[in-house]
């Protein structure tokens, strides 16, 4: 008996059924309730039958949260293929393909902005780039929306969507756990807030790394959060999963986060949670900026839409 018999077959990427569809009406995957479109977007996505949360893109998530504009930074940062990586296609194709149909250079969005007339440094993982993987410049885009947080003395907002680290990357993606962490800390010993939004799906390098070191681990409701996915772990445990494994709520019960929070009220509790931290809110007028400013970045901010 041979004892490798699995034939190679490609990976085949995950179809993403979660996603609101384009078109007028859209059917709930988990109610079926029938939904108009334009309802879906006033309710940040989320059901208004079932609270089915549909996944946001980086952008929709930013204006789920700030007040208003806010201002991007590192848009021009792109990974540059260090390994050279070919799997069923060069992985150069896959990014080009990713940046064609995101209109991004990479999964995240960094960026600065009030929520409730708090200054925040937030960053957002977008899914639909290579399933929001965190390579290199994932890492370095996170850890310098922290290093600017500690520069202006910021709280760090970072919501987090991805499958883990990038493969396609090796080793590079997973020192990015390390980096990311490290700043962390740096900002922990500033004093400085982190809250930590998990979103479906969080799990791998994530999840194993700044998902889980927020001063404040906030998930939507029913996400799927874990390190391997269910099917490895039955598959190497022998053992069928309890009901619910690795979903927020699931979690929660187990002591892994501290809430789980719907989508509409999230900017809400995020903002509770701002002030609870004692961060002075820049009232426009009143308040003048008692942060030291920003040392200056080669990076030219560009304001958001
Ligand atoms: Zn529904």
């Amino acid at each position: 008996m041979a004892w490798f018999k699995k034939d190679k077959k490609p990976i085949e990427p995950p179809v993403d059924k979660s996603r609101v569809p384009e078109g007028l009406w859209v059917k709930c995957p988990s109610c079926g309730q029938i939904i108009y479109n334009k309802d879906l977007s006033s309710s940040l996505s989320v059901c208004t039958k079932c609270a089915h949360h549909f996944r946001l893109t980086a952008s929709e998530r930013l204006k789920s949260l700030f007040d208003g504009e806010w201002i991007e930074y590192d848009q021009g940062l792109r990974s540059t293929d260090p390994l050279s990586f070919t799997d069923t296609k060069p992985y150069r194709k896959r990014l080009e393909s990713s940046i064609a149909g995101t209109g991004l250079k990479d999964a995240v969005i960094t960026a600065t902005g009030k929520i409730e007339g708090i200054r925040c440094s937030v960053a957002a993982m977008e899914y639909g780039f290579i399933g929001g993987s965190m390579g290199v410049v994932v890492g370095e885009k996170i850890t310098r929306a922290i290093e600017r947080a500690l520069a202006e003395r910021l709280p760090v907002i970072i919501v987090s969507c991805s499958g883990g680290a990038r493969m396609m990357e090796g080793a590079l993606s997973l020192m990015q756990m390390a980096k990311i962490s490290a700043a962390l800390a740096r900002l922990d010993r500033a004093r400085l807030p982190y809250i930590s939004v998990l979103t479906d799906p969080t799990t791998g390098g994530v999840t194993a790394s700044f998902a889980m070191l927020g001063d404040v681990n906030i998930a939507e409701p029913k996400a799927l959060i874990g390190f391997a996915g269910p099917r490895v772990i039955e598959q190497t445990i022998r053992q069928k999963l309890p009901e619910g494994f690795q979903r927020s709520e699931f979690l929660l019960e187990h002591g892994m986060l501290d809430m789980v929070v719907d989508r509409r009220e999230m900017k809400g509790v995020i903002a509770k949670f701002l002030r609870f931290s004692g961060i002075p809110v820049a009232a426009p007028t009143a308040l003048p900026a008692a942060a030291p400013a920003a040392p200056a970045r080669p990076d030219q901010p560009e304001p958001g839409s």
